[in-house]
C-alpha cells in the first residue's frame, strides 16, 4: 500500500546526518529540535501554535480536554472514519453523536449536523477522511449559531487547502478551534515511529494544550490541570523537520498518482472513482473507489491471490462496532456509511507509485471485473 523505503533512501543523508547528532548529544526528549519542528509545523499551517504529542489518538483526546468537555457531552462526528475519532470521545466519557456521511465525499454530511445537535452538543470532530476536506463554510456556521468546538481530526489530510467562501485558501486543521493531526508512518507526513500535533491560533487554548500534555503542568510539580504524557521524541521531530519541507513535493507525486488512476479507470464500468470537492483540494491518503458490493470482497481476494496490495477502509461503520453497543445504535441508522463499508476499495497509494505499477494495478480490477 506504500513505500516508505524508496522514500527514505531519497533523504537518508540528510536523516542520518541528524540522527547521529541527536544520539550524540543523548537528547531524547524535547529540547531545540522540537521547538524547531513546532515553529515549521505551525508555519506550513498559517496559525500561530502547532503543538506536538505522541499520537494522532493523543491529539484529538489532548484536544477535547483541553476545550473542557465534560462527561455527559454531546459530541457529533462520522460513523465512517478509523476508531480513534469516536474513541477518544467515549473514553473521555462523552457521548458520539453520529451523523451520516454525503456518498459522494465520504464525509460528514454537513445538511444534516444541525438536526443532531441538543442542549447537551458541545463539539463537532469533522474529519477530512482520505485527504479531502468537509463543507466546513456549513459545519461553521452551525457551530457558531449553537456555540459549539470544532474539533478537525485531520490525520488524513494534512496539507490539504479549502477554498473558503470568501475565495481564500485555507489549510485543512485551521478551519476550527483546533486541528488534530497524527505522524503515523504511512501518513502523508510521516515520522519514522508514532507522533501527532494539535493546531491553533487560539493563545490560551495553545498554553492549556501544552500544559495537559506534560502531566497537566507548565511549572515542575505544579499541576493545574489533569493531564497525561504526551510527546513528540526528538528523534522523530527531526524525522518529520526533514519530510516537512517535501510534504508539498510528497502531496503532488500523491495527485499526480491520482489523475493517473483516474485516467486508467474512467472507463471501467462499474468503479466509480473518487468524487473531487470544488471546496477543497484532495490529497489523497487514500485512492477509495466504489465497486458494486456483490464484487468487492471477490475483488479483494483477486488481489490478494495476485499479490497485489489493496485495503477496506473501512469495513464496519463505527456505530455498529461491538464496542459502541452501548449507545443503542442499530443496523439502518446510517444507510449511506453501512453502503459505503460494503463498496469502497483502496488502492496503493504513495509518493513512489510508478505508471507501471498502476497499469498493472487497473489490468488486474479489468480482469476480475469484466
Ligand atoms: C490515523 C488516524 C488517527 C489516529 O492517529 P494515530 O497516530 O494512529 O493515533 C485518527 N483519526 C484518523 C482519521 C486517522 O486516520
Amino acid at each position: 500500500m506504500v513505500d516508505l523505503v524508496s522514500q527514505y533512501e531519497k533523504i537518508q543523508e540528510e536523516v542520518m546526518e541528524g540522527m547521529a547528532d541527536i544520539l550524540s548529544k543523548a537528547q531524547f526528549i524535547n529540547g531545540p529540535t522540537v521547538h524547531e519542528f513546532s515553529s515549521n509545523l505551525a508555519a506550513y499551517h498559517g496559525v500561530k501554535h502547532a503543538i506536538p504529542c505522541g499520537n494522532g489518538t493523543d491529539a484529538l483526546q489532548i484536544a477535547m480536554m483541553a476545550l473542557d468537555l465534560q462527561p455527559g457531552d454531546e459530541v457529533i462526528t462520522t460513523p465512517f472514519t478509523f476508531i480513534a475519532t469516536a474513541e477518544v470521545i467515549a473514553l473521555l466519557g462523552l457521548r458520539p453523536v453520529f451523523v451520516d456521511i454525503n456518498p459522494h465525499t465520504f464525509n460528514l454530511d454537513e445538511v444534516q449536523i444541525e438536526a443532531a445537535v441538543t442542549e447537551k452538543t458541545k463539539a463537532i470532530v469533522p474529519v477530512h477522511l482520505f485527504g479531502q476536506c468537509c463543507e466546513m463554510s456549513h459545519i461553521q456556521r452551525v457551530a457558531q449559531k449553537h456555540d459549539l468546538f470544532i474539533i478537525e481530526d485531520n490525520a488524513q489530510s494534512i496539507g490539504a487547502e479549502y477554498l473558503t467562501k470568501e475565495g481564500k485558501k485555507q489549510k485543512s486543521g485551521t478551519l476550527g478551534h483546533i486541528g488534530a493531526t497524527s505522524f503515523f508512518p504511512s501518513k502523508n507526513l510521516g515520522a519514522y515511529g508514532d507522533g501527532g500535533a494539535m493546531v491553533t491560533d487560539d493563545d490560551a487554548l495553545a498554553e492549556r494544550i501544552r500544559s495537559i500534555c506534560n502531566h497537566g503542568s507548565t511549572q515542575r510539580y505544579h499541576h493545574d490541570h489533569i493531564g497525561v504524557n504526551s510527546r513528540l521524541d526528538t528523534l522523530q521531530a527531526h524525522v518529520l523537520n526533514v519530510k516537512l519541507k517535501y510534504l508539498d513535493s510528497y502531496i503532488n507525486n500523491r495527485i499526480e498518482a491520482a489523475n493517473r488512476y483516474d485516467e486508467l479507470l474512467k472507463e471501467v464500468e462499474d468503479v466509480d472513482i473518487p468524487f473531487r470537492a470544488s471546496f477543497s483540494s484532495h490529497v489523497f491518503h487514500q485512492y477509495t473507489m466504489r465497486v458494486p458490493a456483490e464484487n468487492r470482497d471477490g475483488l479483494v481476494e483477486h488481489f490478494g491471490k495476485a499479490g497485489i496490495p489493496c485495503g477496506v477502509y473501512y469495513p464496519i461503520p463505527l456505530h455498529i462496532q461491538d464496542a459502541y453497543k452501548a449507545y443503542g445504535f442499530e443496523i439502518g441508522d446510517f444507510p449511506k456509511s453501512e453502503k459505503a463499508a460494503k463498496e469502497v476499495f483502496s488502492l496503493p497509494m504513495h509518493t513512489e507509485l510508478t505508471e507501471e505499477q498502476q497499469s498493472y494495478i487497473v489490468k488486474h480490477i479489468k480482469d476480475y471485473l469484466s
